[in-house]
């Protein structure tokens, strides 16, 4: 048995050889971005790394997903490390694909690069024959909860239930003996740092139709019904109601258009709207999502059109273990130094790292290595050493003594994690915010 810090030192050496190799991974998926649920490219560039060096790879896992797996030979806990494939929607960024306005505005190409750097360095004999249990590396797809009347249709199609790539994951059953989950993403707080703790808000997703009724917009007005007044209305009422929003609740509610009508010279009969609704906590989102149905229902009923109001289940509000932060950070300071880790704040953003945060210990710090602001034209990962080389090695060193002696370390932070819910309370839950209503008031 080497001492961790020794083993470390390896690790981290096993790396250093890889990482240019690495790099040019992220940088083909920053030049070839994909959406949620249509990352095949980028899947098939994963699986091929994975399956080079020798890994068990399953693929096409909810849809475009990739799960590699590197078993010790030793029995022990199971940890998992994580690495979005998806790409945005921004057509004006610099990396837009110009074609599909596919965008990597949110740094997941660099997340890909830290979880392979993980997976590089374990690869080393020194370092795996040292460590218990199971390590799995999770490509997970559509962490972006985008396009959601796509991904209405495989739903309707049968190919997925949920939304997200994690979600997915969790309902197949890759997560039941899943012991702990970590993945990084990039951030812009302070540049050069890494963040860690925090946590994120949850949300629903509706899509919202109006249906009118066509007619000449100039000559017969009078014979139509105008869906994008009604849903006009129903935006202001939205706005009307920001009032009642707890500050504490953190609420955040943006709907957009995604079709306003047809031709210009008739009354549109056909408009279409997505919206989040966002707060730090379950009731204040189904609190919030009730005041909003009402508000869309109301455009219907001052106009006459008919309104369609889906209901999708979204994310749940993520909170990050605190052992297992601690256990990170002192492994991040090692690398960067005390000064440069910072506590993470409450989030407003959302992500499926919630729902997994919700079952297992799980953590995602934030590697500062960016400018620009993020799912912004301007945003760039402009600190490759940081995104990726250092992230990885923190994840990999904390892996290491989670997974050294007998995984004692894991099993012990999974052992006093006390679960908000089994991964059947989940879904129960997650299915019961689905719902799907017509009201022609
Ligand atoms: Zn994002
Ligand atoms: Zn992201």
């Amino acid at each position: 048995m080497t001492d961790n810090n020794a083993i470390k030192t390896i690790f981290a050496n096993a790396i250093d050889g890889r990482i240019d190799e690495i790099k040019r991974i992220s940088l083909d998926i920053l030049n070839h971005p994909e959406s949620g649920y249509r990352e095949y490219r980028t899947s098939r560039l994963v699986a091929d790394w994975f399956r080079t060096n020798g890994f068990h790879v399953q693929t096409d896992v909810a849809k475009t997903g990739v799960i590699s797996t590197l078993e010790t030979g030793r029995p022990g806990p199971h940890v998992v490390v994580m690495g979005e494939l998806d790409a945005l929607l921004v057509p004006k960024h610099l990396y837009a694909d110009r074609e599909t306005g596919a965008a990597h505005a949110c740094g997941h190409h660099a997340q890909i690069g830290s979880m392979l750097t993980v997976a590089a360095g374990l690869l080393n004999e020194s370092v795996n024959k040292n460590l218990a249990g199971k390590i799995s590396f999770m490509a997970t797809p559509a962490e972006e909860y985008i396009e959601l009347e796509y991904r209405q249709t495989l739903v309707d199609n049968g190919e997925i239930e949920f939304f997200g790539g994690k979600q997915e994951f969790i309902k197949l059953g890759h997560f039941n003996d899943v012991d702990i989950a970590m993945l990084t993403h990039t951030g812009s707080e302070l540049r050069g740092t890494l963040g860690i703790g925090g946590s994120n808000n949850g949300m629903v997703g509706k899509t919202i139709r109006y249906t009118g009724r066509a007619a000449h917009a100039g000559g017969s007005p009078h014979l139509g019904i105008n869906s994008l007044n009604a849903a006009h209305l129903a935006l202001a009422a939205i706005h009307a109601q920001r009032e009642t929003f707890r500050d504490s609740d953190t609420v955040r509610v943006h709907p957009i258009i995604t079709k306003g009508g047809s031709a210009v010279n008739s009354v549109p009969s056909d408009v279409r709207i997505e919206t989040y609704v966002r707060a730090s906590n379950v009731p204040a989102i189904l609190r919030t999502s009730q005041k909003v149905d009402r508000a869309f229902r109301s455009g219907a009923l001052a106009t006459g059109s008919s309104v369609e109001i889906i209901t999708t289940p979204g994310y749940l509000p993520a909170k990050y273990d605190s052992s297992l932060t601690e256990l990170y950070s002192h492994n991040a300071a090692s690398l960067i130094g005390d000064d440069n880790i910072i506590r993470l704040n409450h989030g407003t953003g959302c992500t499926d790292m919630g729902d997994v945060s919700q079952i297992v210990p799980a953590i995602q710090p934030s590697a500062n290595a960016t400018t620009g602001s993020g799912h912004g034209t301007d945003y760039r990962v402009d600190n490759y050493e940081l995104a990726i080389t250092k992230a990885g090695k923190a994840m990999g060193m904390t892996l290491i003594d989670l997974l050294s002696v007998d995984g004692e370390k894991a099993r012990d932070i999974a052992g006093s994690f006390d679960a908000p819910m089994t991964i059947d309370d989940y879904l129960h839950r997650m299915r019961s915010f689905r719902s799907r209503d017509t009201y022609e008031e």
